[in-house]
Formats: C-alpha cells, structure tokens, sequence
C-alpha cells in the first residue's frame, strides 16, 4: 500500500495507545486516519508489557476511562476475530500494616462511590483464594474481582485490526522525521518515504514522544525508566485462575502466566535511561538482565510465594516505560501547537488504560474538547518548568519509587525543590513557614509556632499540622492574615476588540466599567466548567485575569484558543511581573489604611473593585475581593517590590495582629464560606446551574457566549445532580474526598471536596447529589443523610447555604 499524500488525521505510533486512538478514530468518528509505525506494531513498549490490567483510580472520570478498557477487551474479539487474552481473574491487595488498611477502607469507599463493588477480605479469606501465599504478615486484603490479565500484543493487534475494517491505514516501518509548520499548525507529516498533508496529528510515540513532540516545538514531558520482571518455570500448584496480586509493603506484583508466574516491582530507586533522545531503531530491544538490581524484589517475592525459591525464571524482562513526574499519563491538546494531540507517558498502566485512552482521545481530536473532566491527565497541566529534562528526571523517579507506597492525604514530593521561589521565601521561612510545592513554585501550606518543627508529619488521621492551621483560620477570622499567593497564574488581555472576546469565552459578564472585576466560570459547549477565574478591567482595552497556580498553562491554552477568529484581542501571561499578597480578616482596612494614602473605604473602594494605590512606594493592583469570605484585598505588587511592601504590611499590621497565613487554613475558610474549588467541586463534567453558579451566567443578556446553547438546550428541566454541603459532627471523622453520600441510606453521590472548619467545628464536604428523577431544594432537604467514611457510615447534614456568613456575623451548624 503507497503512502498517501494526504489524510485527515495522522497518528504516530504503533503501540497499544496509537492502535487504540486509531481504531477509535476510524470506528466513532469514520474518520481518515492513517497511523505511521517507524517499525513493527507493538515494537515498543507495547510488547513486553507483564499485562496486568487494574482499574480504580483516585480519579472518577480516569477510573470511568479504564473501565472502559476492559469492556472493550472483553468483546473486541466478536468483532476483529482477534482475541485479546482477556481474563477476570480479580485483583487481590495485600495490607500488612494498619495505615495500608486504612488505605484500603478509603480506596473501597472510593471504589463503591465510583459503582465498583471493591470488598476487604481476611488473611483467611486470601489464603483460600491463593493457598501458595504466605499470609501470616497479613492484616488483610482488597478483592476488586473485575480487575484482571490480557496478552498486550495481542489486544494492539486486534485493535489494529479493528481500526482496518473501519477503514483505517496503517504503515509499518514508516518513520515520522519532521513536520512542515506555519503560524503554530502542522501542514505536513515528514518522513523517511515522503510528506502527508493534513489536519491533525496524534503523537502516540511512547518514550519517543518526547522527541516526536519537540520536532513540533512540543513539549511532553516523560522520562524512559528501565522497568523489570521475570517470568517463572511452571509452580506447582498455581491455579490458571489464579487473582492478580499485588503487594506493595513489598513493592511486588504478580500475576499467573502458562502455568508459572509473572513478578515484578517498584523499587525505591529506580533506573533513569537516557535523558537524551531515545534510539530509533530501538525495537523489540530490551537491556540486559540486571539481577543485581532486581534482587531486592526477589527477597520480598520469595517471604511471599516461598514456593518462588524452587523454580526456574523462564525469562527475565528489562524494558524501558515511559513515567512521568506525577504518575497520571499525558493526554489532550498541546498548548504550544494547534493541531497536535498527545497520547503518551502510561507510566506502566498503559495496557490497562489503552482501550479507553483512545476512545477519549479520538474523542478530543475530532472535537477540539475533552469529552470528560480529563484534567488529572490533561497536557495543558504542565509548565514551562517540565521543559527541564533533570527536574522531570528526578521528580519522575521519585513519582516511580512512590509507586507502591502508602499514600498519605496532603502529601508533597520532595525533589527538585525549591525550583521557583516568591521573594518572601527566607522571610516566610523566618515565620516558620512549612512550604508545599505546586508547578514549580514553593508556597507556604502552614507556620509551625515556636517549639515545633517545622514539618510534615504524614498519618492517615489528623496530622501535626492540624492544631497551628486551627491558630491561623481563626485568626483570619478574627484579627487579619497575610497569604502569599504569589504564584497565581495571572494575564493581561489588551486589544480593542478585548471584551468582544471575553464576552464569547466568559459565562459572567465582563463587559463592566474600568475599576469593576467579575468573578467567572469560563464553560465548554456542553455548559461543563473548564475554568474559574477573576477578570478585571484596567481600561477599555485592556484586562487583567487572575487564576489558579495550576492551571496557569491550561487556562492560558483555553482562552487563547478560544478568542473569535479576527478579534483585536492579544493575551499575554505575566504571572512572573507580580507578587501577590491577600491581605485578608476583619482588620484588613485598618492595615491597609495605615500603608497608603489611598480611600480603600467601602464608600470609595467596594467589593468587585480594582484600583491602582500606592504602598510603600510601588505600585500596586488592588483588588477587592475574597477567598476566604473576610473583608480583603489582594494586592498584586510589583515583583521587585513584593519584599517592601510585605514588611510595610507587617510592621503597620502589628498592631492589629496581623500574621502570615498558609494554604491550608485557606482551604478551611474557603470550605466553610463556600467557595468552589476548580477540579474538584468543579470540572467540566459539571455544568454551572449543578454547581449552584447560575447567578454567575448572564443568561439575561443577549451575547452569545461558549456554553450559552447547552445551558439554554437544559432550560428549566429539573437538574439531575447539585452541588451541596455536608457536615459531620464527629471531630474524629476525617474527610479526604471520595467519601459516599447515602440519601435515606442509598448512594447518592460522593463527596469533591473533603476537610475541616475550625470555625464552625466540623468536618465539612461539598458533593453532588444525583438523581434521574431531579434534584431540588426539597429534594435535597428532605432526605437523612450519612457519609460512607473509611467504610464506616457517619452521620452528617445537608446545608444549601454557606455555613459561615460574615456579614450576618454568624455561624450555621
Ligand atoms: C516491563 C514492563 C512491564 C509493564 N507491565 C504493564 C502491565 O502489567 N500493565 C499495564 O497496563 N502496562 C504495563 N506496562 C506499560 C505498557 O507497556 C506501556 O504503558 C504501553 O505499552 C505504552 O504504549 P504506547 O503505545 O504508549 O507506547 P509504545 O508501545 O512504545 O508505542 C509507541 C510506538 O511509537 C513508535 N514511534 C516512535 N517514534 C516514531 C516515529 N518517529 N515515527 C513512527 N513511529 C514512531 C515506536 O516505534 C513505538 O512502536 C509495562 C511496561 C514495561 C516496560
């Protein structure tokens, strides 16, 4: 078959994920779609995968994608005539300690919040099921019985098989060398046996991904780490059916092959391979054994299955796997290029989320949107700091070697840090400042008082930071606090025709004065919630937008992409010009008086206002606005200046006690006032009237805007989920997030959010309440609630108000 000249959509790769993308393309969307293998199919990493196929993820949407992937393989060889080695054998976790049970209880809530019957089962119950294991370390087990194995060569080749019947064309040993692109847009696929013209392209190059992706000025940032398992001779004794398992106080996997067992692990110091380009020719290659290396599994496989200790290794497995610095996979658009999409990074869960990765991803490339919240996975999360091939390298090893350890809520990596400093770090420090890290940048989660460390102690209850961030909430409610928020992602939109396109990308409305801000969500056209942000005017043409730390490249992405073709409107990022300090609490005017000549009054300067005033000699953009529901300004300051004019704060606010405050008591406040957090409370699966923001769509107005259909298509039919608060008396209780919500005992929803109000002296989480029949206030209301924590069912009331309201002076319980 020649080489076309021309096709719609090109994808790049061969292996299980080009296959899959290929196949969903050609099957969903009838698309033309070519796919280019620079040798054999699966002659990546695709091949020597253990096939280990597992589906629960913290993420629902994710976990939703990899359900799908076994659905997929279990009927796809009806359809291709080529089976896929599917089997449901079940996935046994093994517990050996009381925080990795405490895991478990949390991952099985989750697992039943997301319609998946996850059950713990005793040592007993483990030695039934898997008489060659020794059991005696154990505290018990998770069972997830729809987990299981497949062949990953042969799924790709049945995927691809199935991307041919539906008219799909794929070229082996055909090699992608450049692309030809004008104004950001790829004209045409080069390669070593000519150039395709086209429209898309779809890079599913694996741990060439890298390279394919900078041939297009892209960056995806994975690195190759050396992955091993061995494959044993025949163990007496080992059922066929024999569950998957997987042990992580060992750092060991297993899984039953032809009569013998596959073993492999995540090791606390796992090998980089180059941080240079990977080889072309690099195919159905592996390193060489490095038992050495790999003992450290044995040691543990062997206390596990002593039978191990007497039986052969068949074959040992040395290949490369491309892992990223946060363990999720790479999808979606690449901001920094118009018409290539990125299928890459599966961090060893490549198999087991090959079938729906694809389906998502096709998804996304014929409709320029994701088809679901895919924000875990979703490109535009990285920086311009993962262009730094040592920091990927170190943080992705440490993601590898944290693999299989026990997960701790708020827990932070500790590489690669500190990477980008706010001028108040060594004054921040000098507070006792105990800083987390978020896209690079160092921001202060907690102080430790004087006599306390001033550290992280990670547990699976209330950790040692609870009691101080206890201190600094109340203080912000009660005197004034100072957060350094400095790493806010923040833009400046100037052209003529500036409002002209906020008026199409925002859902409130913007087209205000000079001097007014408007609080936004920004939707996609299924009225679902891409992002939550601040937009102020400066002048007619020109606007400031503020907006989260991490979603600095993906809300960037999302407005550039979506201002109307010809529009005299030019956004500009300047996150780096601005340090931003949020002086926050009943006191903040006092302080803010005692620092600038300026009127900050609430006659001369009221809520939703911006003004320029001068502090400590610089300039600086005020706004009034709040987070944490206190009287408050954020003050962007000059980044040269932000130092002066935290030490002008400091020294005038002495004497009305102010303090600096971290992102923990943020998180308290916001939760008690009810403030919605973006990828969390809200995603795009989430339209604004289930989230209690209509009042934020100026549906009343006659200006089109991105999501208006959809939201008028919903009119006024009942909603079939809402956005709620929830509280739990019981200070014992904690909440992480993922807990169920029973409605008159019956699953309802799962909670988004989860945490503490020192304030208000409960464990507080926001959820949304699902119901086909509608979800209304009476519904809401007239329902006895319980959470499913950890397994256990707490009682807890439904709130449709904010449990805290200031101006009321007053606290609802
Ligand atoms: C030892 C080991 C065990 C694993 N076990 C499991 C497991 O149990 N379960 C699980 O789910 N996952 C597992 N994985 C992970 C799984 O193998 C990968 O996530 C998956 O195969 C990735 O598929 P891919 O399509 O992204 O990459 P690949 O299979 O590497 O495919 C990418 C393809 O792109 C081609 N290509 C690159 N550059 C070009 C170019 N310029 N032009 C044309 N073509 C190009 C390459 O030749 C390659 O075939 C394991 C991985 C390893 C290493």
């Amino acid at each position: 078959m020649a080489l076309p000249s021309h096709a719609q959509i090109v994808v790049i790769g061969g292996g299980i994920i080009g296959c899959s993308t290929a196949y969903h393309l050609a099957r969903d969307h009838k698309a033309d779609v070519i796919l280019l293998e620079q040798g054999k199919l699966t002659s990546g990493s695709t091949w020597h995968a253990a096939g280990l196929v597992g589906q629960l993820r913290s993420s629902a949407s994710i976990t939703r994608v990899l359900k799908y992937s076994v659905e997929l393989y279990k009927g796809l060889e009806a359809e291709t005539g080529l089976a896929t080695g599917w089997k449901m054998t079940g996935c046994l976790r093994l517990a050996t300690n009381q925080d990795r049970w405490t895991e478990y209880k949390r991952l099985a809530t989750t697992a039943k919040s997301f319609g998946m019957d996850m059950q713990l089962v005793s040592p007993e119950e483990v030695k039934r099921m898997w008489p060659l294991m020794e059991t005696s370390d154990l505290v018990g087990a998770s069972w997830l019985p729809t987990d299981g194995q497949a062949s990953p060569s042969d799924i790709t080749q049945s995927l691809a098989k199935g991307a041919r019947m539906h008219g799909a064309k794929l070229f082996e040993n055909v090699r992608v060398t450049g692309f030809e692109m004008k104004d950001g847009r790829i004209l045409k696929v080069m390669t070593d046996q000519g150039d395709i013209a086209c429209d898309k392209v779809v890079n599913c190059a694996g741990q060439w991904a890298r390279q394919v992706g900078a041939l297009a000025g892209i960056n995806v940032p994975l690195q190759p780490v050396k992955h091993q398992y061995i494959i044993t001779e025949k163990l007496p004794g080992l059922a066929t059916d024999a569950p998957t398992i997987r042990d992580p106080d060992r750092r060991t996997y297993f899984k039953e092959e032809v009569g013998g067992l596959v073993m492999g692990g995540y090791e606390p110091n796992p090998i980089a391979w180059t941080t240079g380009d990977v080889p072309n020719d690099w195919e159905f290659r592996l390193f060489d054994d490095d038992y050495d290396h790999f003992e450290q599994h044995m040691v543990q496989a062997i206390e596990r299955v002593p039978g191990l200790a007497d039986v052969g290794v068949k074959q040992m497995i040395n290949g490369p796997e491309s892992f990223t610095p946060d363990g999720n996979f790479i999808l979606g658009a690449a901001p920094e290029c118009q018409n290539m999409f990125v299928g890459a990074g599966f961090n060893a869960f490549g198999i087991a989320s090959g079938g729906g990765a694809g389906w998502v991803l096709a998804q996304w490339v014929v409709d320029g949107e994701a088809p679901l919240d895919l924000w875990v996975v979703d490109i535009r999360r990285f920086s311009g700091l993962h262009r730094d091939r040592q920091w990927v390298s170190d943080r992705t090893l440490e993601a590898y070697g944290k693999h299989y350890t026990i997960g701790f809520p708020h827990e932070e990596y500790d590489s690669g840090r500190p990477y980008i400093v706010s001028p108040l770090y060594e004054r921040l420090k000098k507070y006792g400042a105990v800083f987390g890290s978020k896209l690079g940048w160092e921001r202060p989660n907690w102080f430790a008082p004087k006599g306390m460390e001033a550290k992280d102690v990670y547990a699976m209850g209330r950790q040692n930071w609870f009691e101080p961030v206890g201190a600094e909430h109340a203080h912000v409610r009660e005197a004034v606090g100072v957060f350094d928020q400095s790493s806010f992602a923040k833009y400046e939109m100037t052209g003529k025709d500036a409002q002209q396109a906020l008026d199409f990308i925002c859902a409130n409305d913007v087209s205000k004065p000079a001097g007014r801000l408007t609080y936004t969500q920004l939707l996609n056209t299924r009225g679902g919630i891409e992002a939550d942000l601040t937009v102020a005017r400066l002048a007619e043409d020109k606007f400031y937008i503020v907006t989260g730390t991490g979603f600095r490249t993906h809300d960037l992405a999302w407005i550039s992409d979506h201002i109307p073709e010809g529009l005299d409107a030019r956004l500009v990022d300047v996150t780096e010009q601005f340090g931003t300090l949020s002086l926050m609490g009943p006191n903040a005017r006092k302080v803010l008086e005692a620092v600038t000549d300026a009127d900050v009054s609430n006659a001369a300067f009221p809520f939703g206002h911006i003004k320029e005033i001068a502090i400590a000699g610089a300039t600086i953009r005020a706004l009034r606005v709040t987070y944490v529901g206190e009287l408050g300004w954020e003050l962007h300051v000059p980044i040269e200046a932000t130092g002066e004019v935290f030490d002008a704060l400091m020294a005038a606010g002495a004497a009305h006690g102010i303090r600096p405050v971290g992102y923990r008591a943020l998180e308290s406040l916001r939760l008690e006032k009810g403030y919605r957090a973006w990828g969390s409370d809200i995603t795009p699966n989430d339209t604004a009237f289930e989230a209690g923001l209509g009042w934020a769509v100026k549906l009343k107005k006659n200006i089109d805007f991105l999501g208006r259909k959809a939201l008028e298509k919903l009119g006024n039919a009942p909603l079939t989920k809402r956005l709620a608060c929830f509280t739990v008396d019981d200070k014992e209780v904690v909440l992480v997030g993922r807990e169920t919500i029973l409605r008159d005992g019956q699953p309802v929803g799962y909670l988004t959010s989860g945490g503490y109000g020192y304030t208000v002296g409960k464990n507080i989480g926001f959820g949304y309440v699902r119901d086909a029949g509608g979800v209304d206030d009476a519904f809401l209301t007239g329902g006895s609630y319980e959470l499913v924590v950890a397994m256990e069912r707490v009682a807890a009331k439904i709130h449709l108000e904010p449990l805290f309201d200031p101006a009321a002076a007053r606290v609802k319980g």
